[in-house]
């Protein structure tokens, strides 16, 4: 809970406080009564969970949690968010790679490709230190499906600094994509800076992102089609197909019998939009 990270644009460390970690037995504990009742995709949330057990009175990291959170014995896969780049390790990494039951799904927010906006942000990372954990996350779990969250706007961002975020996206390459206009929060630094970037340019910059990143979710997600994936299928929508989630956390509407839903299936996919896979439910 909380945190203490104190981003210029960001309300959560007035609001909730500093960061507090549960102690790794109550959370094992939890876990386990979740598994026994049945739960089979479970997520461990926090503003940012690899800061997990800083300052603590306990010797278990988020890496070290993840692990032992992975030897609970059960059929139930584990994600997390959200992950801040500056606490981000190559054990983490490690730790995903070798785990079977961590989902080789990624939201690792990069919010500028400028390192002097992320520096204005108070962010903790420069874009090279950021495009250098991706490339360590790719080496160990190729697969990986990496999303992020970006803002658009941030005052003072000059048109330069805006084309730097959108090579970070072409260099990179996200399944998705959270994009925020900024917008400032009452009582932020961000809420202060001067802003001379007109309203229709940060426009005009947000819609050229999002249909940039539209392009390259579409065709990330044409790989798929062709392939058969393990999904946990959760529910159907109202046109009668079952909806599913890969490992990587991508959503799949399914035919398939409702008697399937809450148990994992293997979908053959047959069609891929931006925002979804489509297919059967392979029998057997
Ligand atoms: Fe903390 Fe995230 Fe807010 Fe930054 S953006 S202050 S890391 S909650």
């Amino acid at each position: 809970y909380g945190c203490n990270n104190f981003c210029t644009y960001c309300i959560v460390p007035y609001v909730r406080g500093r960061e507090r970690s549960r102690r790794p037995e109550a959370v094992r504990a939890e876990l386990e009564e979740l598994v026994r009742q049945g739960y089979k995709d479970i997520t461990l949330l926090g503003q940012n969970v690899n800061s997990y057990g800083r300052g603590c009175d306990f010797d278990c990291d988020f890496a070290d949690l993840l692990r032992m959170l992975s030897q609970v014995p059960g059929d139930f896969v584990l994600r997390f968010m959200t992950s801040h780049p500056k606490d981000a390790s190559e054990k983490l990494f490690a730790t995903m790679a070798e785990c079977d039951k961590v989902a080789k799904h990624l939201h690792l927010p990069f919010q500028s490709g400028s390192s002097r906006v992320l520096q204005a942000m108070h962010r903790g990372y420069t874009r090279e230190h950021y495009l250098s954990l991706v490339d360590e996350l790719r080496a160990r779990i190729p697969e990986i499906v990496l999303t992020s969250d970006v803002i658009v706007g941030f005052p003072g961002e000059t048109q330069e600094e805006f084309e730097q975020t959108m090579s970070l996206i072409e260099t990179v390459r996200y399944d998705a994509l959270f994009t925020f206009l900024f917008s400032p929060r009452r009582g932020t630094p961000a809420e202060r800076m001067p802003d001379p970037m007109p309203k229709e340019q940060k426009s005009a910059n947000f819609q050229r992102l999002l249909q940039r990143q539209n392009e390259i979710s579409w065709e990330k997600h044409q790989r798929y089609v062709g392939g058969i994936y393990r999904c946990l299928v959760d529910g159907q929508g109202t046109d009668g197909r079952l909806t599913a989630r890969t490992d990587g956390g991508r959503l799949v509407h399914l035919a398939g019998d409702p008697g399937c839903i809450g148990t994992w299936q293997n979908a053959r996919i047959t069609e891929a939009s931006t925002w979804a896979l489509f297919g059967d439910v392979v029998e057997g």
